[in-house]
């Protein structure tokens, strides 16, 4: 257990021994404690005494299946609030083999300096000059990362967005092939790691020197049953590998909640030319990959290679909340177009969700029609070139509509909504409002409610409570390093059971099935902590106005719950 701290202002490199306040704590649990005990609630996000911090899941690293999360976390230069993103992908697991518990950037460079921090094998660590890779988009330069360093190379990388500190600006990090196709994209933490000075980390994947497991025997036993638990689900074991998780296209445009045209329709026209079942056939006619192992330790494999019409590479993979920004929000029912649109921004380093957004909000003003696929081609390129309304486009939605004085803009603490509709899905509704990180897709979804028949969507009943269970979980989930679309098992009892056990047997402890929500009570305790001292308050954890008047067909609902409710979501 140790950390790697950085300090770019000194360009020092330290290995400090894990401090007692935060053994036992691993992903999002350490990087929300660690940002809340140790960031000025109320610095400059771009400024020196932020600290970017990347942690992988406790149990990352392990032979536990799909524990290859990474978090990353700061305080967000797009919501002001503290902010943790984490993607999949080779960093985590080659992280927890040298058994690095975290790297702490601290500092900042002198303007326009770049560096990557290199951890080699042996878990040496060093800053390198990165003066020569200044402006390159991700896919040319993680092929020269791992020419430079080898194949067994896992990468963190800005693009020219996040040296440019625009705030919708990701962190993209590279597949188990490695592309740099996998993005923690949101809360602009590119931008931070910009402003820091630090274009790349890079990792060897081959360390040997993982923290032990206080009961391997036990602990490997576990880790079967849980693998066998996740492959007999139907959700893991087949409609992911299937469909992906775009598979959630007709379901939830079924449901009348799929945001489009910017938000103001729950149907779009033409959804199934840009469904799982569509995507599928596409790339299966093309001799593309409709399920592939993007990362470390998988066996769900939701994630796919999406190819043109000469079956030559175009993205991977094509995801749910991407199809739905670029394609239902913007109102463009192209999947090559949307794949394309996919592509450049993880090669110029954005969030796919917030710059969907973003075209959709402009095109609502008036930019251009819904349905431009080129114009929305177009405007994602202007970030690269650095045009005026690129530059303005690369910080969001939110920059969009000050810009263009629209009012209809779907952000929450600055942050884009995500691909369920708060008037057609209630209880989502709930969690954009008051996730502490802005309207958040995977920080406590309730779509496995309203799937699953246990809620009415429509319905103010019963929304608050979903919502904040969902929250905990995904807090405690975040902080294992465990995938989200494999967490679903965790609500079985033999899931529930074997990962349990697989946490005990690797912490030698022997929590009870109530110290798993605590975890997530803690994390959500310490950021809610942090976004009061920065100055949030209540007022802040509400929707935007339009939600509250303008009805969503096809159920002309509104957004139906109360403040008073809303206040009530966190009654621990
Ligand atoms: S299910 Fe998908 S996102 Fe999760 S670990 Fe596997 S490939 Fe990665």
């Amino acid at each position: 257990m140790k950390f790697v701290k950085v300090n770019m202002s000194e360009k020092s490199v330290q290995f400090q021994e894990v401090p007692k306040d935060y053994v036992g704590l691993g992903g999002r649990g350490l990087t929300s404690v660690m940002i809340n005990a140790e960031v000025p609630p109320k610095c400059d996000p771009l400024g020196s005494e932020n600290k970017l911090i990347f942690a992988p899941g406790l149990l990352s690293g392990t032979n536990l299946v799909n524990t290859s999360r990474l978090s990353i976390g700061a305080k967000s230069p797009l919501t002001g609030t503290i902010k943790e993103s984490n993607a999949g992908g080779t960093v985590a697991a080659a992280l927890g083999h040298l058994g690095i518990t975290a790297i702490i950037v601290e500092g900042q460079a002198a303007r326009g300096d770049l560096s990557i921090l290199r951890i080699d094998e042996k878990g040496e660590a060093n800053l390198l000059p990165a003066q020569a890779y200044k402006g390159m988009r991700t896919y040319a330069f993680a092929k020269k990362l791992l020419e430079a360093y080898g194949e067994k190379t896992a990468i963190l990388c800005i693009g020219p967005a996040g040296e440019s500190q625009l705030t919708a600006a990701s962190v993209q990090t590279t597949d188990i092939d490695g592309r740099p196709c996998r993005a923690a994209g949101r809360g602009g933490l590119g931008a931070v790691m910009g402003a820091k000075g630090l274009k790349a980390i890079v990792v060897d994947q081959r360390g040997k020197s993982a923290d032990a497991i206080a009961d391997p025997k036990a602990f490997n036993e576990a880790a079967k049953a849980f693998a066998q638990t996740i492959k007999a689900h139907p959700f893991s074991g087949q409609m992911l590998p299937a469909l992906g998780t775009a598979g959630l296209v007709a379901p939830v445009n079924s449901l009348g909640a799929f945001p489009c045209y910017n938000a103001t329709k729950g149907v779009l026209e033409g959804w199934e030319k840009i469904s799982g079942e569509n995507m599928a056939k596409i790339i299966t006619e093309r001799g593309g990959k409709t399920a592939h192992m993007g990362c470390a330790q998988c066996v769900v494999h939701c994630s796919n290679e999406y190819v043109d019409k000469q079956g030559k590479y175009v993205t991977a993979s094509l995801e749910y909340e991407t199809i739905w920004s670029m394609g239902g929000m913007t109102g463009i029912t192209d999947l090559d177009t949307i794949a394309k649109l996919d592509y450049l921004c993880d090669d110029i380093g954005l969030d796919t969700m917030s710059t969907g957004v973003a075209v959709a909000v402009a095109m609502d003003a008036g930019q251009a029609k819904f349905g431009d696929g080129e114009a929305a081609i177009r405007m994602v390129e202007e970030v690269a070139k650095g045009t005026e309304f690129g530059k303005v486009l690369g910080n969001g939605p939110a920059a969009v509509g000050k810009h263009l004085k629209h009012h209809r803009v779907p952000v929450v603490k600055g942050q884009s909504i995500a691909a369920y509709d708060p008037r057609g899905m209630q209880g989502n509704g709930v969690t954009y409002a008051t996730c502490p990180m802005g309207a958040d897709h995977t920080a406590g979804n309730v779509i496995g409610d309203y799937l699953g028949g246990a809620l009415d969507p429509l319905k103010p009943d019963g929304q608050v409570a979903a919502s904040r269970n969902s929250q905990i979980a995904m807090a405690s989930v975040d902080t294992m390093g465990l995938c989200l679309l494999a967490s679903v098992v965790l609500k079985t009892p033999e899931g529930g059971e074997a990962f349990l056990k697989a946490l005990n047997a690797k912490l030698g402890t022997n929590l009870g099935p109530e110290a798993i929500p605590a975890f997530g009570i803690k994390v959500l305790q310490a950021e809610r902590e942090f976004n009061r001292k920065a100055g949030f308050t209540s007022k802040d954890d509400r929707l935007p106005e339009f939600f509250y008047k303008e009805p969503l067909p096809p159920h002309n609902k509104v957004f139906l719950i109360s403040d008073v409710d809303l206040d009530s979501t966190f009654n621990f």
